[in-house]
């Protein structure tokens, strides 16, 4: 670090302005550590929050952001007064996509669900470097979002594991395309539990994940493996490929994120240690790589890795997924507003951890509309998707 802080300083070249959009979350916390350790190459430029406007300002203390957004604007009095060097706060859903469109180096977007979307949009509009942590955008709108990546010509650098080991293997297929993509799962938290006790899961069981530290809803979705389901839409679109081209590996190490396989049989594979700092920083640095201070992945110690197909009984969400993947159109879309109704309502204890799959089978059952169009379509069906699974946990029978 001190020798690229030289190198830097030597060349004086500015630290790259990160707006970071979700930096109270926990990808937030690890971007912010790397903000943190490598000052001279990086400086947060614009933080945002949906509600912890507490955690919002101590961190505007911290890294002295241009700009803070808090998403709620019940709050906004209260932050400003909290911190008051911060030169310009903002409230409101419609000051994250006004604030998405400042300028900056880089957006990293990891604020979690739907809600990223609409900043994440405005970003790519206008033609900021996407660093791209959130999947639930793609799900929802991934065509749209793509098509405004290319003609926007905003570069966007995956972030989730998986994704970036794929990112990191793909100079490789410009020759030969791959034939398939495989991307590994930890399994969940609840991954050894009988599928017979899944219906007693409690969030804390179901959250306690065995290798990432993450946030409640994605923690879950990895439980569910919903997140994998998610992963295999975003995978689609990031690196243009069939839905008969991605495939999933169950794999308890968390050590291999992603193999690709080429026609003659031959596989890649992207290791490293279940760090997000690791992808984080390759996105932040790229096409650079950082000397990160992090353990070195030892295979002699870990000694062995295991891998097996997902159990369909286990994991009916990646059928769902599955599903909504090959179906394509709205169907995706309908999906992931499903799932982050229901999830939040196993988090709320409104309904059992089994309960999740067939809500959403449910509404994807009852709901279906044209491919969306524009975001505004996009806005629509994802609201009815939501009512509509909401209506159907009201009268859900889950003892
Ligand atoms: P988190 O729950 O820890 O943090 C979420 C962040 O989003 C917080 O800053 C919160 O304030 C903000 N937020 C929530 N709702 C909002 C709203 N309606 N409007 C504005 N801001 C809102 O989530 P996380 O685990 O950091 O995950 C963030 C995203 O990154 C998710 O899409 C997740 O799938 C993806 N991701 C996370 C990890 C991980 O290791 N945590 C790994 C890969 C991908
Ligand atoms: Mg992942």
């Amino acid at each position: 670090m001190i020798a690229i802080k030289k190198q830097n300083a030597a060349k004086n070249i500015a630290p790259k302005s990160i707006a970071l959009f979700g930096a109270t979350g926990t990808i937030g916390d690890n971007a912010l550590s790397l903000i943190s350790d490598y000052p001279h190459l990086f400086r947060a430029s614009l933080l945002t929050a949906q509600e912890n406007w507490q955690k919002l300002a101590r961190l505007c203390h911290q890294f002295h952001p241009d700009v803070a957004v808090i998403a709620n604007p019940a709050h906004y009095a209260t932050l400003k007064e909290a911190a008051p060097a911060t030169t310009r706060i903002m409230a409101g859903e419609d000051a994250l996509n006004e604030a998405a469109a400042l300028p900056c180096d880089a957006h990293l977007s990891a604020i979690v669900g739907f809600a990223a979307l609409a900043p994440t949009f405005a970003a790519i509009q206008a033609g900021h470097t996407i660093i791209l942590a959130n999947k639930e955008c793609l799900v929802a709108a991934g065509a749209l979002l793509m098509e405004a990546v290319a003609t926007h010509h905003a570069p966007l650098i995956p972030v989730d594991s998986e994704h970036s080991g794929l990112f990191q293997l793909w100079a490789t297929t410009q020759h030969n395309p791959p034939a398939t993509v495989t991307l590994t799962a930890s399994g969940g938290a609840l991954r050894d539990w009988e599928i017979t006790r899944l219906h007693d899961a409690t969030p804390a069981e179901a959250i306690a994940h065995p290798n990432w530290r993450m946030g409640a809803k994605i923690s879950v979705d990895s439980a569910t493996l919903m997140n994998k389901g998610l992963e295999l839409i975003e995978a689609q679109h990031v690196f243009s490929l069939a839905p008969t081209q991605l495939d999933v590996l169950i794999h308890p190490e968390s050590l291999v994120h992603c193999f690709i396989t080429f026609a003659d049989g031959a596989q890649l594979a992207q290791l490293s240690i279940a760090d997000m700092r690791l992808p984080i920083a390759h996105a932040l640095y790229y096409p650079h790589r950082l000397a990160l201070n992090l353990p070195p992945l030892s295979l002699a110690t870990v000694g062995a890795l295991h891998f097996s197909a997902p159990d369909s009984a286990r994991y009916p969400c990646l059928r769902l997924a599955h599903h909504a993947m090959q179906t394509g159109g709205a169907t995706p879309l309908i999906l992931n507003a499903a799932n982050e109704i229901a999830v939040e309502a196993f988090l709320q204890q409104r309904i059992r951890f089994t309960d999740i799959a067939p809500l959403i089978e449910e509404t994807l059952a009852i709901f279906t509309a044209p491919s969306p169009q524009t975001l505004d379509e996009v806005h629509e069906i994802n609201h009815t998707a939501r009512e509509l699974t909401l209506k159907r946990i009201a009268t859900w029978n889950h003892s």
